[in-house]
């Protein structure tokens, strides 16, 4: 009877079945990103600034039980509430992403101050309780996912071409069809027309 609806990936986090002494890193995408810069522990400010978010809606006795903590063993999870300790585990990858961690936080102190509403009463984890919660921190229309945003170098792919004649740069989010020239040399040495000696080459990335 004790036992919460979590969200399934609140659970996956949870028994997702990492060795704790371990933090491998992940295979391919996230290879550089994946090392945490400030390692784990708990955030003292953080935890201030979840306290004063606490403080503000009235919740001045649960603003003291409040920790927030990185967890580096957490991959594609962003955060995760662990009730009824009142704890919030981040993702310190979250550090790599403007704003995510405030966000992120404030979705999870959410969940918190839902079930603390709620008492016994059971609720869906992102249900009418959680939106209001969420609305009542100032994140209105919070995405559902505790998923990672995603990586930037995903967000700025591009392909980086130069004119093997002047060494003009372009960089494009999609490929240049086959036959693409470098439009100033062939003005300047073929009257406009395309010729191969100018077509843009691809830089290794
Ligand atoms: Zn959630
Ligand atoms: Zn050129």
């Amino acid at each position: 009877m004790s036992l919460m609806s979590f969200p399934r990936q609140l659970w996956l986090a949870f028994a997702g079945g990492e060795p704790k002494s371990k933090a491998a890193p992940e295979a391919g995408a996230m290879d550089k990103a994946v090392k945490p810069q400030a390692g784990e522990g708990r955030d003292a400010a953080l935890e201030i600034q979840a306290r004063k978010w606490l403080d503000g809606i009235g919740m001045n006795e649960e603003a003291k039980l409040i920790s927030v903590e990185w967890n580096a063993r957490m991959r594609s999870t962003a955060g995760y509430a662990k009730w009824p300790q009142w704890l919030v585990e981040l993702n310190p990858r979250l550090k790599e992403f403007d704003g995510e961690i405030e966000r992120t936080l404030k979705h999870e102190l959410a969940h918190l101050i839902a079930y603390a509403r709620a008492g016994r009463r059971r609720i869906q984890p992102h249900g009418a309780e959680w939106r209001q919660a969420c609305a009542d921190l100032g994140i209105l229309n919070e995405r559902v996912s505790h998923t990672m945003p995603l990586p930037r170098h995903k967000q700025r792919r591009k392909f980086s071409y130069v004119c093997p004649a002047c060494g003009t740069g372009a960089e494009r989010v999609r490929k240049f069809k086959r036959h693409t020239a470098c439009l100033a040399c062939c003005k300047k040495h073929n009257k406009g027309r395309y010729d191969v000696r100018f077509q843009f080459v691809m830089k290794p990335s």
